[in-house]
């Protein structure tokens, strides 16, 4: 076993203590990564909260990192010590299954094993996630960062913009397409930046015009306020897809009501669980979907995409000993766009 330091939760709410973990020794197709910088997500105070059922005693969140790459097994090509990478939400999977066979793992049949509070495929332990030093994991689930990208400001790609990703491309945004974004937290501002540099026209969806300005300097065209009700009536069937990233519940009739005929709403941050007033897809024939993160295939090409068009996101670097703070403005709105915790302050 190997050690290293972490900031694990205590079961009392999001409170985190700095701990000692462990990692397994490498297998022959694992790489040993330290830790450079890790995004807080949205995602992990829900999971520290406990919305996903399980109890946070023990839970070390955190699956959006990039690093430095320490040591590889035996079986491992195209990883050497030194390199830099990221990784993401997702360690492991079947790699035998339909989704897995074209790059979906994370939609594996058998369960993709996610990068904290999962069962590893092979021990059965649970998943400690990258508020960490140190993580090992199969190099099938890492990527070479490419030449270019900030690697504090490309962790956030991992989670936030491959989930954003995925959608977009599956609904072949591109030139002429009315994309809208509601809610401009993490996932959102790296929506309207893949939306625009695919050639959309953006719109973000917001509660209060109060980031009207940052919309426009991320690429949007426009803010929409969802509460003025003059100005959704106005939008009404205008987008081909809506990215909804919402961390809260909330009704999904007035965002139906702005699709175009045939649009799609994909929705990706909470609810869990929603009602849906099936008559608001049945005028213009509407789709309601949805996506969970992204697989392989589709995280190798955001980052080439990405390094492309130098895409990465808008950060403030805190030193891990502040994961309390960070999460405690996260969850009050504020941030602009996304903590990322810098690892090295766990070495001393
Ligand atoms: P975030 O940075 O907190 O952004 C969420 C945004 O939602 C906020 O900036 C805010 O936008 C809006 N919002 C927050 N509370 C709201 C409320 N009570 N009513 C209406 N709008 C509200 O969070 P994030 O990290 O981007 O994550 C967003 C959601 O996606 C979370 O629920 C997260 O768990 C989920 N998620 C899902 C996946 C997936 O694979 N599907 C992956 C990662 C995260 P405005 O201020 O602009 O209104
Ligand atoms: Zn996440």
């Amino acid at each position: 076993m190997r050690t290293t330091t972490a900031w694990q939760g205590t079961g009392q709410s999001t409170t985190l203590q700095r701990a000692s973990i462990e990692r397994r020794d490498l297998r022959d197709d694992d790489i040993a990564v330290r830790i450079d910088y890790c995004g807080v997500c949205h995602s992990d105070l829900h999971a520290l909260h406990g919305m996903t059922g399980k109890p946070t005693a023990g839970m070390v969140p955190g699956h959006e990192f990039t690093g430095t790459v320490t040591a590889v097994g035996p079986a491992v090509t195209g990883f050497t010590p030194g390199d830099r990478v990221a990784a993401g939400t997702i360690v492991d999977s079947c790699g035998e299954c339909a989704m897995c066979r074209i790059g979906q793992e994370n939609f594996c049949y058998q369960g993709a094993t996610v990068t904290y509070g999962g069962a590893d495929r092979i021990d059965g332990t649970t998943t400690l996630g990258a508020y960490s030093r140190e993580y090992v994991l199969r190099a099938k689930f890492a990527y070479l960062l490419p030449e270019g990208l900030d690697p504090a400001a490309a962790a956030p790609l991992m989670c936030a913009g491959i989930t954003m990703w995925e959608p977009l491309r599956a609904a072949g945004i591109g030139a002429g397409s009315q994309v809208a974004v509601a809610g401009l937290g993490g996932l959102g501002h790296l929506g309207v930046k893949l939306a625009a540099a695919l050639g959309a026209e953006v719109t973000v969806l917001s509660r209060t015009p109060d980031k009207a300005e940052d919309a426009r300097k991320l690429g949007a065209a426009a803010l929409l306020v969802t509460t003025d009700e003059a100005q959704m009536k106005e939008a009404f069937g205008r987008f081909d897809l809506i990215l909804d990233t919402i961390a809260a519940v909330h009704d999904l009739s007035p965002l139906l009501r702005l699709l175009a005929m045939e649009g799609t709403l994909s929705v990706l941050g909470a609810p869990l669980e929603t009602k849906v007033r099936l008559m608001d897809l049945t005028f213009g024939r509407k789709n309601l979907s949805s996506s969970g993160t992204g697989g392989t295939k589709h995280t190798a090409e955001l980052l080439t995409f990405a390094a492309e068009h130098n895409i990465a996101a808008d950060v403030e670097v805190l030193p891990s000993a502040q994961v309390q703070e960070a999460l405690g403005r996260l969850e009050k709105g504020d941030v602009r766009y996304r903590f990322v915790l810098d690892m090295s302050d766990l070495d001393s």
